[in-house]
């Protein structure tokens, strides 16, 4: 079991700050509900696709915009395009317009159709529109007797010669036969070679019967091939919807608009098209224009304006075709452009908006600051009087402190004082025998040394002289001790003894009690053991621990041989001296109270109960400690902790 003697140090409560609300439940407090965020998203969301429509609106307000514009200029170009392209074909076909007119005035003629079988006659004329073939530049000019029967033809060389050929089923033979010009567009049933056909009566003077019909056979392939060259498709459709030109081959002889039963046998029977399929030829028509226009796309095709004119004096149809890929460039560049612009503009609109609420947000931020501030100031005004008043109190607290403490050590000295008083009181007997003891020797030594004297024995009267001088410096040691143990010493904490000589000191003052008890001492203490403590109260700290040993022992029932055993050691720069007894040891009483003031098991006049009281103070005071315990072998063991000060060196100075 162990005692130390440290004042309780009451560790000062911690009063903990008010409970705040965590962080994470703090921000989870902050943070907007799910629903509120997600319908921020969803808000977010609509206003990307607002944004998104309107970049898409104006895109496409800006791409039909400039493609329409794009459109109507085209077409403007296109009708320029188309009258010149009809007027070119009209004055072409027109070309040829007198030929067949212009043979009814030709002797050759006039004869062979008198006298159609007549050969030379036939060669006659053979040669004759063979020639006028030739100047012409026209593919063939051939003449029909009132049947329909070929009698004489500029190809005649040729093996596949018209010559003798039934065209009564030809509707330029018709026309003709029936006193009109014929103009017909047809596939030649005899070589499948297309051509524009021109009839005209012959002998149908004076309002006769024709006696016969001249036919010019123009091909229109140079016509064709001039538009093939041209960054644009051209086609010409006939009066039946087929088409007869066109500047892609592949859309000739095709029927742009769809041909009913009844047509195409009529077509058949007259071998126009000499039994061509007549696939249709159809575009797509994606939208139509007001001005007759449409914008047409073939299959997969790119979208090209369709353009129509009819070939005046016939019912023929020109028809233009442009391509829009420009105009649709441009439309989408506009497009882009008007995205782009939109998309700016309305982002500056967000930006502005955006700035316009950090600014609104600041200014409510600023204003809250301010109110923040300003309740800030007066809390701490308020907090700046409380302190003020607190610090008032408090000073007046340490004022009282300070007084009673001064109070308190005038006490303690007193205390101090009165134990000491006590001590020199409990030793006063022995000191009394110890002065009584030289005191009665020095009687009868002087006695004698008068005799000796009278009897001139100078030699002893000197002997006796100086053991006379040695019991007076006893007496005088014995004196000084107790005159420096009642001195009042210094108040500092402050000074450094030697142990060794504490030792010594405190067993001098015990002397007679020590002579009383006989102990056997085992002393185990380094001369130059030195303690950071004031050589007078380490003095009465040891007497304190050696007289209350002393008293044990004197006082143990078992009446054991007394032993006494002081010894020093160092650790960590404390000197840790040990007093040590073989009495009875610490009752359970004196354990609990033993730093009790006025705490005493002695008999009245013997103890105050102060002692061990004082000797921990004073330990405390030096920043050392006192511990009491029972050693396992029997007795108390008082063990006093001081902080080391160095070592006595060998001239009396010591070292730090
Ligand atoms: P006092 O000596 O005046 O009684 P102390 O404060 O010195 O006062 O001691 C208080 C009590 O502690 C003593 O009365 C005694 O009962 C007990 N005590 C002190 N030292 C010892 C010891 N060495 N052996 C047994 N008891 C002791």
């Amino acid at each position: 079991m162990q005692i130390t003697a440290m004042p309780n140090r009451q560790s000062s409560a911690v009063s903990s700050a008010p409970s705040t609300p965590s962080r994470a439940s703090r921000s989870a407090h902050d943070r907007p509900p799910r629903r509120q965020r997600g319908l921020a998203a969803v808000a977010q969301l609509l206003a990307l696709l607002a944004l998104a429509g309107l970049v898409g609106l104006a895109g496409w307000l800006g791409y039909r915009y400039t493609f329409d514009a794009a459109l109507a200029r085209q077409a403007e170009r296109g009708q320029v395009q188309l009258r010149l392209y009809g007027q070119a074909l009209s004055s072409e076909l027109a070309r040829y317009d007198f030929v067949p007119s212009l043979l009814s005035l030709d002797d050759e003629i006039s004869a062979l159709l008198a006298r159609p079988d007549d050969p030379a006659r036939v060669a006659a004329a053979n040669a004759h529109l063979a020639a006028v073939n030739t100047r012409a530049g026209t593919l063939a000019v051939f003449v029909l007797d009132r049947q329909g029967r070929v009698r004489a033809t500029s190809n005649w060389q040729r093996p596949d010669s018209y010559l003798g050929e039934d065209l009564s089923f030809r509707p330029y033979f018709q026309a003709a036969i029936d006193g009109q010009l014929g103009r017909f567009y047809g596939v030649g049933t005899t070589r499948d070679e297309s051509g524009y056909y021109l009839s005209a009566p012959l002998g149908n003077g004076n309002g006769q019967r024709p006696s016969g019909v001249a036919v010019v056979k123009v091909g229109l392939e140079p016509l064709e091939q001039r538009w093939q060259t041209a960054d644009m498709q051209m086609l010409l459709s006939d009066e039946n919807g087929v088409v007869i030109l066109a500047s892609e081959p592949s859309w000739k002889l095709r029927a742009r608009r769809p041909l009913s039963a009844a047509q195409r046998e009529r077509l058949n029977r007259s071998l126009q098209y000499n039994r061509a399929p007549l696939d249709p030829l159809e575009f797509t028509r994606v939208r139509a224009m007001n001005n007759g226009d449409a914008l047409v796309r073939m299959r997969r095709g790119p979208s090209m304006l369709e353009q129509n004119a009819m070939l005046p004096g016939t019912e023929w149809q020109l028809t233009l075709l442009t391509d829009t890929s420009q105009a649709r460039m441009a439309a989408l560049n506009t497009a882009a452009l008007c995205g782009v612009l939109t998309a700016f503009v309305l982002l500056l609109g967000a930006a502005w908006n955006v700035r316009r609420r950090i600014v609104s947000e600041r200014l409510a931020a600023r204003a809250a600051l301010e109110a923040a501030n300003s309740e800030l100031e007066r809390k701490v005004a308020e907090r700046t009087a409380d302190l003020t008043s607190a610090n008032h109190l408090l000073q007046t607290e340490i004022a009282e402190r300070i007084r009673t403490e001064r109070e308190l050590r005038q006490a303690q000295d007193g205390l101090l004082q009165a134990g000491k008083l006590a001590a020199v009181g409990q030793m006063s007997t022995g000191i009394a025998h110890e002065l009584n003891q030289p005191l009665a020797a020095l009687r009868t030594l002087s006695g004698n040394t008068q005799k000796f004297l009278a009897r001139g024995d100078l030699a002893t009267a000197q002997a006796n002289l100086g053991t006379i001088i040695g019991l007076v410096e006893k007496m005088g040691r014995i004196t000084g001790a107790l005159k420096s143990f009642a001195r009042k010493p210094g108040r500092n904490g402050k000074g450094s003894a030697l142990l060794a000589d504490a030792i010594d000191n405190a067993l001098f003052l015990l002397e007679t009690r020590v002579q009383a008890v006989r102990p056997e001492i085992v002393r185990d203490v380094d001369r130059t053991l030195m303690v950071a403590c004031d050589p007078n109260r380490l003095e009465q700290v040891l007497v304190n621990l050696i007289g209350n040993a002393l008293d044990a022992m004197a006082a143990d029932p078992a009446k054991r041989p007394p032993r006494l055993e002081l010894r020093a050691a160092v650790a960590e720069g404390m000197v840790r001296c040990t007093i040590r007894d073989n009495g009875p040891g610490l009752s359970e009483e004196a354990f609990a109270r033993l730093f009790e003031p006025f705490f005493t098991t002695k008999p009245a006049g013997q103890g105050l109960g102060l002692g061990l009281t004082l000797s921990a103070g004073i330990l405390d005071e030096y920043g050392g400690t006192l511990i009491a315990s029972n050693h396992p072998d029997g007795g108390a063991c008082f063990t006093m902790v001081l902080p080391m000060a160095g070592k006595e060196t060998h001239d009396g100075a010591h070292t730090q």
